[in-house]
């Protein structure tokens, strides 16, 4: 990402390789929304990205977005997703702080954040690759899992979300999304999180309906 490059040009940048791909397949790019994932970068990020239009933000850890919070709760219409790992001792936290949580794996993980009592949108993380991923449900534990959340009186449960392995080829990224969309359709779920910095168009193509963007947006993040 060049440095001398503003906000304001990668997010129009970023909107407009999501509105051709979307052109490609004859998708309304309306149906598609920008998740800004603005793990490591500070709440300043968040607040200059919210100035230009972003709503939807996507953050990686609990304890990292609590100390972000009490500068960003103010900022009107502004929704957060967890999009990283979530250790059940968190899910308190996670509930009060996060609109959405993308990475439900578990039965037990969606029961404790339903005692939260709050009102949640959740996803359910689907690993598809057993080699790589650490986190996520399988497919066939799929079923068991959509009966334990629709259980959960405070749990509103809206699609699926995945990682592929990563590579810079995004081609081989679109096996992976073409399975989860699969997955999603066989399930009644219209939400499909997928795609990131270099293969959003291919997850677009293969019926995204959220893209989780950091790099592309905010450029590199520093190795803590
Ligand atoms: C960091 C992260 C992203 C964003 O990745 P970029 O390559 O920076 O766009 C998307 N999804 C998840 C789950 C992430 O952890």
């Amino acid at each position: 990402m060049a440095p001398q490059t503003t906000l304001a040009e990668r997010l129009e940048e970023v909107r407009a390789r999501i509105a051709r791909a979307a052109d490609r397949t004859r998708r309304d790019p309306a149906g598609i929304t920008l998740i800004a994932v603005t793990k490591v970068f500070p709440a300043a990020v968040i607040r200059e990205a919210w100035e230009l239009g972003v709503r939807e933000f996507g953050e990686n850890y609990v304890q990292e977005f609590q100390g972000k919070f009490p500068h960003v709760a103010g900022l009107e219409g502004a929704r957060f997703h967890l999009i990283g790992h979530l250790q059940s001792n968190k899910s308190r936290p996670a509930a009060e702080l996060f609109q959405c949580i993308q990475t439900v794996d578990t039965p037990r993980l969606a029961r404790r954040l339903n005692e939260a009592g709050r009102p949640l949108e959740v996803m359910l993380e689907v690993k598809l690759s057993p080699e790589e991923a650490k986190s996520g449900a399988a497919p066939e534990e799929l079923p068991e899992l959509i009966a334990a959340v629709r259980e959960c009186a405070n749990l509103r449960l809206t699609g699926l979300m995945t990682m592929p392995p990563w590579s810079e080829d995004a081609e081989l990224s679109r096996p992976y999304f073409r399975r989860l969309r699969e997955l999603a359709e066989r399930h009644g779920l219209a939400q499909i999180s997928m795609g990131m910095s270099h293969d959003l168009e291919a997850a677009i193509e293969e019926g995204a309906t959220r893209v989780r963007v950091g790099t592309a947006l905010f450029g590199r993040r520093k190795k803590g």
